[in-house]
């Protein structure tokens, strides 16, 4: 079992042709809500790949947050211990597209924001039970530190992928076994703009002088880099046509995890892990686009 403790997002996509100013209306072209969350979209992504996992979150009693909960049980997700809080909406996410394909995103977290450490307590039996916990920053940081000092005090495995990007202290670092930041988030983290591999190198181990175990560095279309006390290692990605790289990084992160805790390494979770983020790339949406194991079957046959 796996456990993710996050964020659910309805997301609202509007594409239009021209963002209006302040003051202006225009008619868009196409309007889609879908489902996402970096919490529920990793979690997708492992259930589709079918290993068994569980999500912790919190939605508002609406009918976005019946929705998002209804489509991750279909997919297969553990749902009892994403709790319904009355007063507050579920996160959503407005995305407006732009006619060049360029993104404006507001998130309003919602519900996400009232994620306590009380419910990780109640999950306690859940995370007992689980091999590995993943958590991203789109819940509040001190309900994530409780969850990993949950998780360390059962000896589990942890993973962290530090999104949205935020400085962290060493407390979160020193419990965290797997960091996966992109780029950006790398940067943000490091406080410094790293322009070459040697630069990225150098903030991964100043991280892991802080007490992460080992790091992956997604680099979008360029792969990935894999850094541990034994060295570091760059992975190429998957050659392919990309329609909408949202979730590339959840699927990703679902599709490691999915791997790593069948007791295989991380160096094959890496190799499985950019067939999957390649996979959904070519796909529009969020959850949509998150590929079944059958399919990566199917796309592993050509590959
Ligand atoms: P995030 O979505 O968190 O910003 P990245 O953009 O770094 O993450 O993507 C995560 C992984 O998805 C990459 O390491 C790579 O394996 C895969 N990926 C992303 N974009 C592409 C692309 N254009 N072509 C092929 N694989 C991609």
């Amino acid at each position: 079992m796996i456990t993710v403790v996050g964020s659910l997002n309805m997301d609202l996509v509007t594409k239009t042709e021209k963002v209006p100013k302040t003051g202006e209306t225009f008619l868009g072209v196409d309007f889609k809500q879908s489902a996402g969350g970096k919490g529920a979209n990793q979690a997708d992504a492992i259930a589709k790949l079918g290993a068994e996992v569980a999500m912790i979150g919190r939605v508002g009693a609406d009918q976005f947050g019946e929705s998002l909960i209804k489509s991750l049980k279909n997919d297969g997700v553990k749902t009892s211990h994403i709790h319904i809080t009355e007063g507050i909406a579920t996160g959503i996410a407005t995305i407006i597209v732009n006619g060049d394909g360029d993104n404006l995103i507001i998130v309003v977290p919602g519900a996400n924001f009232k994620l306590k450490p009380q419910d990780i307590d109640a999950a306690e039996d859940l995370i007992k039970d689980s091999s590995l916990m993943i958590a991203q920053l789109e819940v509040p940081i001190d309900t994530i530190k409780y969850a990993f000092k949950k998780a360390k005090q059962y000896n589990k495995y942890t993973i962290l992928n530090p999104a949205p990007a935020r400085e962290l202290d060493d407390e979160l670092l020193g419990m965290t076994d797997l960091l996966v930041p992109n780029e950006t988030e790398l940067e943000i983290l490091s406080g410094r703009t790293l322009v070459s591999m040697a630069d990225m190198l150098g903030a991964a181990k100043e991280l892991m002088q802080k007490g992460v175990k080992e790091i992956i560095v997604t680099l979008g279309a360029n792969g990935c880099l894999h850094i541990n006390k034994e060295g570091s290692n760059h992975y190429p990605a998957h050659l392919v046509e990309a329609v909408d790289t949202t979730a590339a990084g959840d699927s990703f992160i679902g599709a490691i995890a999915t791997v790593f805790s069948e007791g295989k390494s991380l160096k094959e979770a890496i190799g499985f892990a950019s067939k999957v983020s390649a996979l959904t790339v070519t796909r529009e949406g969020a959850q949509d686009s998150l590929p079944t194991q059958k399919e990566v079957e199917e796309y592993m046959k050509g590959n």
